[in-house]
Protein backbone atom coordinates (compact mmCIF):
# COMPACT_ATOMS: atom_id res chain seq x y z
CA UNK A 1 0.00 0.00 0.00
CA UNK A 2 2.73 2.56 0.76
CA UNK A 3 4.23 1.71 -2.70
CA UNK A 4 1.48 2.12 -4.29
CA UNK A 5 0.47 5.52 -2.65
CA UNK A 6 4.25 6.88 -3.68
CA UNK A 7 3.32 5.67 -7.28
CA UNK A 8 0.70 8.53 -7.36
CA UNK A 9 -1.88 6.76 -9.74
CA UNK A 10 -5.23 7.20 -7.23
CA UNK A 11 -5.86 4.70 -4.51
CA UNK A 12 -5.76 1.34 -4.70
CA UNK A 13 -9.77 0.85 -5.10
CA UNK A 14 -9.96 2.59 -7.78
CA UNK A 15 -6.78 1.72 -9.63
CA UNK A 16 -8.23 -2.37 -9.58
CA UNK A 17 -12.21 -1.26 -10.13
CA UNK A 18 -10.71 0.68 -13.37
CA UNK A 19 -7.84 -2.04 -14.40
CA UNK A 20 -10.73 -4.99 -14.09
CA UNK A 21 -13.00 -2.49 -16.20
CA UNK A 22 -10.52 -2.16 -18.67
CA UNK A 23 -10.21 -6.52 -18.47
CA UNK A 24 -13.36 -7.20 -19.15
CA UNK A 25 -14.19 -4.99 -22.12
CA UNK A 26 -10.43 -4.91 -23.41
CA UNK A 27 -10.54 -3.20 -27.26
CA UNK A 28 -14.10 -1.94 -26.59
CA UNK A 29 -15.56 1.76 -26.33
CA UNK A 30 -16.35 0.23 -22.67
CA UNK A 31 -12.41 0.04 -22.07
CA UNK A 32 -10.76 3.60 -19.99
CA UNK A 33 -8.12 2.11 -21.78
CA UNK A 34 -8.70 1.36 -25.10
CA UNK A 35 -5.15 0.61 -26.55
CA UNK A 36 -7.23 0.26 -30.36
CA UNK A 37 -7.32 4.41 -29.76
CA UNK A 38 -4.15 4.83 -29.74
CA UNK A 39 -0.67 4.47 -27.96
CA UNK A 40 -1.58 8.23 -25.92
CA UNK A 41 -4.93 7.37 -25.25
CA UNK A 42 -3.99 4.34 -23.86
CA UNK A 43 -1.10 5.64 -21.76
CA UNK A 44 -2.49 8.82 -20.95
CA UNK A 45 -5.97 10.20 -21.88
CA UNK A 46 -7.63 7.05 -20.53
CA UNK A 47 -6.15 7.81 -17.12
CA UNK A 48 -6.46 11.48 -17.49
CA UNK A 49 -10.27 11.46 -18.53
CA UNK A 50 -12.98 10.95 -16.76
CA UNK A 51 -15.25 7.67 -17.51
CA UNK A 52 -18.02 8.42 -20.07
CA UNK A 53 -21.52 7.60 -18.51
CA UNK A 54 -21.53 4.09 -20.61
CA UNK A 55 -18.32 3.09 -19.03
CA UNK A 56 -19.52 4.46 -15.54
CA UNK A 57 -22.39 2.26 -15.79
CA UNK A 58 -20.26 -0.63 -16.86
CA UNK A 59 -18.44 -0.14 -13.86
CA UNK A 60 -21.31 -0.99 -11.74
CA UNK A 61 -21.37 -4.29 -12.47
CA UNK A 62 -17.20 -4.53 -11.58
CA UNK A 63 -17.30 -6.80 -8.36
CA UNK A 64 -15.05 -5.30 -5.82
CA UNK A 65 -16.41 -6.93 -2.52
CA UNK A 66 -12.96 -8.56 -1.87
CA UNK A 67 -11.67 -4.72 -1.30
CA UNK A 68 -14.00 -3.65 0.50
CA UNK A 69 -13.24 -6.50 2.80
CA UNK A 70 -9.76 -5.48 2.76
CA UNK A 71 -9.24 -2.49 5.65
CA UNK A 72 -5.69 -1.51 4.55
CA UNK A 73 -7.67 -0.83 0.97
CA UNK A 74 -9.99 1.04 2.37
CA UNK A 75 -7.76 2.85 4.64
CA UNK A 76 -5.97 4.17 2.15
CA UNK A 77 -9.13 5.21 0.30
CA UNK A 78 -10.07 7.12 2.82
CA UNK A 79 -7.05 8.54 3.61
CA UNK A 80 -5.30 8.64 0.32
CA UNK A 81 -4.98 12.02 -0.82
CA UNK A 82 -3.65 13.39 2.73
CA UNK A 83 -1.24 10.26 2.32
CA UNK A 84 -0.44 11.16 -1.42
CA UNK A 85 0.74 14.90 -0.55
CA UNK A 86 2.97 13.75 2.63
CA UNK A 87 3.88 10.31 1.22
CA UNK A 88 4.44 11.23 -2.75
CA UNK A 89 5.63 14.99 -2.78
CA UNK A 90 6.42 16.16 0.41
CA UNK A 91 9.01 13.33 2.00
CA UNK A 92 10.95 12.68 -1.22
CA UNK A 93 11.77 16.43 -1.54
CA UNK A 94 12.67 16.96 1.81
CA UNK A 95 14.76 13.96 2.46
CA UNK A 96 17.82 14.85 0.01
CA UNK A 97 17.24 18.32 1.26
CA UNK A 98 17.45 18.05 4.89
CA UNK A 99 19.52 14.58 4.94
CA UNK A 100 22.53 15.36 2.70
CA UNK A 101 22.45 18.89 1.66
CA UNK A 102 21.03 18.76 -1.40
CA UNK A 103 20.07 22.19 -2.97
CA UNK A 104 16.14 22.58 -2.83
CA UNK A 105 16.22 23.13 -6.69
CA UNK A 106 17.73 19.55 -6.60
CA UNK A 107 15.54 18.17 -4.63
CA UNK A 108 12.43 19.21 -6.24
CA UNK A 109 13.53 18.67 -9.63
CA UNK A 110 15.73 15.02 -9.21
CA UNK A 111 13.42 13.49 -6.51
CA UNK A 112 10.12 15.24 -7.29
CA UNK A 113 9.77 15.90 -10.79
CA UNK A 114 12.43 13.20 -12.50
CA UNK A 115 11.23 10.56 -9.89
CA UNK A 116 7.45 10.85 -9.97
CA UNK A 117 7.36 10.95 -13.93
CA UNK A 118 9.56 7.91 -13.94
CA UNK A 119 7.18 5.81 -11.63
CA UNK A 120 4.00 7.50 -12.98
CA UNK A 121 5.20 6.49 -16.53
CA UNK A 122 6.23 3.08 -15.92
CA UNK A 123 2.51 2.07 -13.96
CA UNK A 124 0.80 3.77 -16.97
CA UNK A 125 2.72 1.40 -19.27
CA UNK A 126 0.36 -1.29 -17.87
CA UNK A 127 -2.38 -0.02 -19.84
CA UNK A 128 -0.43 1.59 -22.80
CA UNK A 129 2.31 -1.77 -23.10
CA UNK A 130 0.06 -3.98 -25.26
CA UNK A 131 0.70 -0.73 -28.04
CA UNK A 132 4.08 -0.53 -27.72
CA UNK A 133 5.16 -4.50 -26.78
CA UNK A 134 2.39 -6.54 -28.54
CA UNK A 135 2.08 -8.15 -31.97
CA UNK A 136 -0.59 -7.19 -34.00
CA UNK A 137 -2.31 -10.13 -35.90
CA UNK A 138 0.42 -11.48 -38.14
CA UNK A 139 3.13 -9.48 -37.16
CA UNK A 140 6.87 -10.46 -37.04
CA UNK A 141 9.11 -8.51 -34.90
CA UNK A 142 12.20 -7.62 -37.04
CA UNK A 143 15.05 -9.12 -34.80
CA UNK A 144 18.06 -7.67 -36.85
CA UNK A 145 17.45 -4.73 -35.17
CA UNK A 146 19.23 -2.52 -31.70
CA UNK A 147 16.02 -2.46 -30.60
CA UNK A 148 15.74 -6.20 -29.52
CA UNK A 149 18.32 -4.98 -26.61
CA UNK A 150 16.11 -2.43 -24.65
CA UNK A 151 12.60 -3.88 -25.55
CA UNK A 152 11.21 -7.24 -27.60
CA UNK A 153 7.83 -7.26 -29.03
CA UNK A 154 6.11 -10.08 -27.54
CA UNK A 155 2.84 -12.29 -27.30
CA UNK A 156 3.08 -12.65 -23.56
CA UNK A 157 1.11 -9.17 -22.98
CA UNK A 158 -2.00 -10.53 -24.70
CA UNK A 159 -0.87 -13.70 -22.42
CA UNK A 160 -2.05 -11.04 -19.25
CA UNK A 161 -5.40 -10.43 -21.10
CA UNK A 162 -6.04 -14.04 -21.89
CA UNK A 163 -4.82 -15.61 -18.33
CA UNK A 164 -4.79 -12.70 -15.99
CA UNK A 165 -5.40 -15.60 -13.36
CA UNK A 166 -2.03 -16.38 -13.60
CA UNK A 167 0.56 -14.60 -11.27
CA UNK A 168 3.61 -15.35 -13.44
CA UNK A 169 3.66 -12.67 -15.52
CA UNK A 170 6.88 -12.96 -17.03
CA UNK A 171 7.02 -11.02 -20.30
CA UNK A 172 11.06 -11.84 -20.63
CA UNK A 173 13.31 -14.37 -20.79
CA UNK A 174 12.44 -17.57 -18.36
CA UNK A 175 8.72 -17.23 -17.57
CA UNK A 176 8.23 -16.79 -14.22
CA UNK A 177 11.34 -15.64 -12.73
CA UNK A 178 10.63 -11.95 -13.29
CA UNK A 179 9.83 -9.05 -11.05
CA UNK A 180 6.64 -8.73 -10.16
CA UNK A 181 6.32 -12.64 -9.97
CA UNK A 182 9.27 -12.35 -7.38
CA UNK A 183 7.19 -9.89 -5.66
CA UNK A 184 4.49 -11.73 -5.54
CA UNK A 185 6.39 -14.63 -4.18
CA UNK A 186 7.74 -13.02 -1.64
CA UNK A 187 4.14 -11.58 -0.32
CA UNK A 188 3.01 -15.09 -0.13
CA UNK A 189 6.01 -16.24 1.78
CA UNK A 190 5.24 -13.23 4.42
CA UNK A 191 1.15 -14.60 4.56
CA UNK A 192 0.29 -11.30 2.60
CA UNK A 193 -0.84 -13.02 -0.61
CA UNK A 194 -2.23 -16.28 -1.02
CA UNK A 195 -3.74 -19.40 -3.06
CA UNK A 196 -1.68 -18.14 -6.28
CA UNK A 197 -2.72 -19.54 -9.34
CA UNK A 198 -0.63 -20.46 -12.52
CA UNK A 199 -0.23 -22.70 -15.45
CA UNK A 200 3.24 -23.08 -16.97
CA UNK A 201 4.59 -21.68 -20.72
CA UNK A 202 5.91 -25.34 -20.76
CA UNK A 203 2.44 -26.50 -20.83
CA UNK A 204 0.75 -23.44 -22.79
CA UNK A 205 3.22 -24.33 -25.82
CA UNK A 206 3.11 -28.26 -25.71
CA UNK A 207 -0.75 -27.94 -26.08
CA UNK A 208 -0.32 -25.72 -28.93
CA UNK A 209 2.77 -28.06 -30.97
CA UNK A 210 0.03 -31.05 -30.11
CA UNK A 211 -3.28 -28.94 -31.19
CA UNK A 212 -1.44 -28.06 -34.46
CA UNK A 213 0.16 -31.49 -34.97
CA UNK A 214 -2.50 -33.24 -34.62
CA UNK A 215 -5.29 -30.27 -36.21
CA UNK A 216 -7.18 -30.34 -32.85
CA UNK A 217 -8.57 -27.30 -31.78
CA UNK A 218 -6.23 -25.83 -29.12
CA UNK A 219 -8.61 -25.09 -26.51
CA UNK A 220 -9.46 -28.87 -25.14
CA UNK A 221 -6.00 -29.93 -25.53
CA UNK A 222 -4.75 -27.44 -23.86
CA UNK A 223 -7.72 -28.14 -20.64
CA UNK A 224 -6.55 -31.75 -21.20
CA UNK A 225 -2.87 -31.09 -20.96
CA UNK A 226 -3.95 -29.29 -17.39
CA UNK A 227 -6.03 -31.41 -16.19
CA UNK A 228 -3.56 -33.90 -15.65
CA UNK A 229 -1.35 -31.38 -14.04
CA UNK A 230 -2.06 -31.62 -10.52
CA UNK A 231 -1.22 -28.70 -8.66
CA UNK A 232 -3.55 -26.47 -10.96
CA UNK A 233 -6.85 -26.25 -9.18
CA UNK A 234 -9.97 -24.09 -9.85
CA UNK A 235 -8.81 -22.08 -12.68
CA UNK A 236 -11.52 -20.26 -14.48
CA UNK A 237 -10.90 -19.63 -18.13
CA UNK A 238 -12.48 -16.92 -20.05
CA UNK A 239 -13.28 -19.22 -23.35
CA UNK A 240 -13.85 -16.79 -25.45
CA UNK A 241 -10.70 -14.57 -24.87
CA UNK A 242 -8.54 -17.88 -24.88
CA UNK A 243 -9.96 -18.72 -28.20
CA UNK A 244 -9.24 -15.55 -29.84
CA UNK A 245 -6.05 -15.40 -28.49
CA UNK A 246 -5.38 -18.63 -29.66
CA UNK A 247 -6.12 -18.27 -32.97
CA UNK A 248 -3.82 -14.85 -32.93
CA UNK A 249 -1.35 -17.27 -32.30
CA UNK A 250 -1.92 -19.67 -35.02
CA UNK A 251 -2.52 -16.90 -37.51
ZN1 LIG B 1 -4.12 -6.46 -16.20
Amino acid sequence: MICHTLAGTGPIYDWVKKHRLHHKYFGTELDPYNPNKGFFFSHVSGFCLDLSEAQEEALKSIDVSDLEEDKIVMFQKRFYWYMFVVMTLLLPINAPAEYWGESLMNAVGIAGFVRFSIVLHSSLLIHSATRLLGLAPGEKYPSDTNLVFIMTKTYWISYHYLAPWDYQTGEYGKYGDDCPTLFIKMCEALGLASDLKTTDSKLVRSALVKSVDEKNQFLPVYMNCMQNKKNLKNISLDLQNFSSFILLLLK
